[in-house]
């Protein structure tokens, strides 16, 4: 990819990590607003109705949180490939990856096939 190809993916990198960035802080200060919640309470605390959903309102926004915290990084990651000119190709097989995976999906590491690959083995080993 020469640099007007990457240029526009590098504009929507960013705009996606900042994107990120802002759903992740905002996360936060729930997750202290929660979390707040019950150091006020204390050990007394407990008896409170809604202690349950907050419980699995954490557990929620900590799901969340991990996965955009994936993609942050993984957009992170790609934006020094992109400094680094390591950018497009595939960091398995070394094979460039595919212009439209990566106008559709500017952070991806692997091309399709090693994709497929790596979630094939993923699936193997967390699978029983
Ligand atoms: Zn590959």
């Amino acid at each position: 990819m020469d640099a007007t190809q990457i240029e526009p993916l590098r504009a929507a990198l960013i705009a996606r990590r900042d994107e990120v960035q802002g759903e992740l802080d905002r996360m936060s200060l729930e997750m202290r607003a929660l979390g707040a919640d019950e150091d006020n309470e204390g050990g007394v605390g407990n008896h409170l109705a809604d202690d349950g959903s907050n419980v699995m309102e954490q557990e929620r926004i900590l799901a969340v949180g991990g996965d955009l915290q994936d993609i942050l990084n993984q957009t992170n990651e790609a934006l020094g490939r992109m400094d680094d000119g390591s950018f497009g190709t595939c960091l398995r097989c070394g094979k460039p990856i595919g212009r439209e995976r990566l106008e559709a999906f500017p952070y991806v590491r692997h091309c399709i096939e090693c994709q497929t690959l790596l979630e094939r083995e993923q699936a193997l080993r967390s699978g029983r």
